[in-house]
């Protein structure tokens, strides 16, 4: 018998999209999704399964970055900005050396492009994705967007995805379901 293999994609949960003095911070519903982001990735790694971290990633301000004209400088490299929040800095630090736990920098807002995320879990079989960080309507929903072309099968945890614009946050949730066929887990 063959069990799916799955993988949590934890995104861009990052000090700059969730502290409350990040650059582009999601702020109050960013940091209640905290603990709920730590209880999911205990359970996947207990499981058995994969815990994947993909990073935004800005080396300075490049004025060729399609996301200069649209947004603060963010996620700079070796900034107290671009560290994970909160908990789950010390759970990385704790599961850093876990082969079934991969961070990765990622420079656009879905986690496939530029990156070898599409490789990484072919070559393991992996064909269940679960979503949670942030944006929802942003980097969360591009990367649901690229999995539903990519063939996986999606899952998105309701109280694990936030994001600073709430109208965004609500129609992203009923697109990833009517029209991405994700489950969306309360
Ligand atoms: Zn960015």
């Amino acid at each position: 018998m063959d069990f799916n293999k799955r993988a949590l994609l934890i995104i861009d949960y990052t000090n700059d999209f969730v502290a409350d003095k990040g650059a582009l911070t999601t702020g109050l519903p960013g940091q209640q999704i905290e603990g709920h982001i730590i209880e999911l990735a205990n359970q996947f790694l207990s499981a058995g399964d994969y815990v994947i971290l993909p990073t935004d990633l800005h080396d300075g301000v490049d004025p060729y970055h399609p996301e200069t004209k649209l947004f603060p400088p963010h996620n700079l490299k070796d900034t107290w900005g671009r560290e994970l929040y909160g908990k789950l800095q010390s759970w990385y630090r704790e599961h850093r050396d876990n082969d079934h736990v991969y961070f990765f920098d990622k420079n656009r807002y879905s986690a496939f492009a530029n990156t070898n995320l599409d490789n990484y879990l072919r070559s393991r079989k992996i064909t269940d994705l679960h979503l949670t960080g942030v944006c929802t309507d942003i980097c969360v929903l591009h990367t649901a967007v690229d999995a539903y072309n990519h063939d996986y099968q999606l899952t998105i945890h309701k109280n694990a995805v936030a994001s600073f614009d709430q109208t965004g946050h609500k129609w992203a949730l009923n697109h990833f379901k009517t029209t991405l066929g994700a489950t969306i887990m309360p």
